[in-house]
């Protein structure tokens, strides 16, 4: 094994080395840089890629994100909300095409109530051995200990940036309501739930040394889960729209929302934070239909997350135009999603797929060893 489980590179990734691989673009270089990222992915998570069944249980949203498509001022949108048989519906698609966890996500929607998702999570966990994972923005402790309650494992909160200047200027947050999601990522923590994180990579006024100190704060959270994609504007929009190039960092400072830089930041990612669950995300999928997902798999990412939400409502979550996959059943995800995996000579992980720590007992899937 070419890397004991301690050591993980010889690359140089403090700040300044993380930078300079961000613009790298010596073709032999960024080879170096794809098959140590590939090689501490094999070593720390295997060749097993865990599938999550994506459901999208709500287009609805309070909050006035500058980025993303379902932000509460965005018009002409057909909103929906599913009822708790809806999302148990989702869940047993995901059961029956094998997949071991679910993500329930949606916009931040007050009509997810505590008892809605509480009651959700607990009919899952009755029906199914999966394991569930909640990605529902920011809400109170109350909701998030309710749900750990009644049985969900996982929350994904991304923190979207490190710098708390763009992050005001992106996230503008509810009236007299401050919005802090690493701290609330922490409280999570506490409360026993794996916790996941992320940024988008590219968004106006995002320089390099934003992008390598958020790499930074992955490892120095010591996140479970860390989902990176490329920031795709959305004409709904105030980042989407031409005026936001008046946010744009300078020429040489302003990091592009492209595919190569989204996989230099997966790869970094996998060097930080060697056994963390690194999903090959949609939005990179999207950029990239017939390669991105599997560039992905492998430059780092060991996950990835299908969706299970019935046809008739994806194209009502609209974060972005033009979505990866939004047409195709989940049986046809399942299948073209397995063959992709195969051809990579990689395997669909069995079970719920938790983070395995280095240092501590495995848990979830034990296919690291296979
Ligand atoms: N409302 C929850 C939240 O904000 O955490 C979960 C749903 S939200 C749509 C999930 C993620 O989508 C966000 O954390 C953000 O990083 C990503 N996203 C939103 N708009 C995007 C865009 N225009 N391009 C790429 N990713 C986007
Ligand atoms: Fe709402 Fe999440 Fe979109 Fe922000 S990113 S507008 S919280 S769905």
């Amino acid at each position: 094994m070419p890397f004991a489980l301690e050591t993980e590179t010889s690359l140089n990734l403090d700040h300044a080395g993380i930078c300079a691989w961000l613009k790298e673009t010596d073709p032999a270089a960024l080879e170096r840089l794809w098959a140590e990222a590939d090689q501490v992915r094999a070593a720390h998570v295997g060749d097993a890629v865990h599938l999550r069944g994506l459901i999208e249980a709500s287009s609805h949203c309070i909050q006035n994100c500058l980025y993303c498509g379902l932000r509460a001022p965005s018009e002409g949108l057909d909103r929906y909300r599913m009822d708790v048989g809806e999302i148990l519906a989702c869940a047993l698609e995901a059961r029956r095409l094998g997949y071991g966890s679910v993500v329930i996500q949606a916009g931040e929607d007050p009509g997810l109530t505590r008892d809605h998702i509480a009651s959700a999570v607990r009919i899952i966990k009755q029906h199914t051995p999966l394991a569930v994972t909640l990605s529902l923005g920011e809400r109170c402790d109350e909701d998030l200990r309710a749900w750990r309650e009644a049985g969900a494992d996982r929350y994904l909160l991304r923190f979207e940036t490190s710098d708390p200047v763009l992050y005001r200027r992106i996230h503008p947050g509810l009236p007299g309501v401050a919005s802090d999601r690493l701290a609330q990522l922490e409280r999570m923590r506490a409360m026993g739930y794996e916790i996941g994180t992320g940024v988008m990579v590219g968004i106006p006024g995002q320089t390099w040394d934003i992008l390598a100190a958020d790499i930074l704060r992955f490892r120095d959270f010591d996140m479970d889960m860390i989902g990176v994609g490329p920031f795709l504007p959305s004409p709904r929009t105030p980042l989407g729209r031409p005026e936001a190039a008046a946010l744009r960092a300078t020429p040489g400072d302003q990091v592009p929302n492209d595919e190569l830089t989204t996989l230099k930041v997966v790869a970094l990612t996998r060097l930080v934070c060697p056994d963390a669950n690194i999903p090959s995300t949609t939005a990179l999928a999207t950029l990239d239909r017939a390669h991105g997902r599997e560039l992905a798999l492998l430059r780092g990412a060991n996950v990835i997350m299908p969706n299970v939400t019935p046809v008739e409502y994806r194209a009502r979550y609209e974060i972005y135009p033009g979505k990866a996959c939004i047409h195709e059943t989940a049986n046809a995800c399942q299948g073209c999603l397995q063959g992709r995996i195969q051809a990579l000579g990689r395997r669909m992980g069995k079970g719920p797929g938790g983070r395995q720590k280095a240092d501590s007992e495995m848990s979830g899937s034990s296919d690291l060893h296979h």
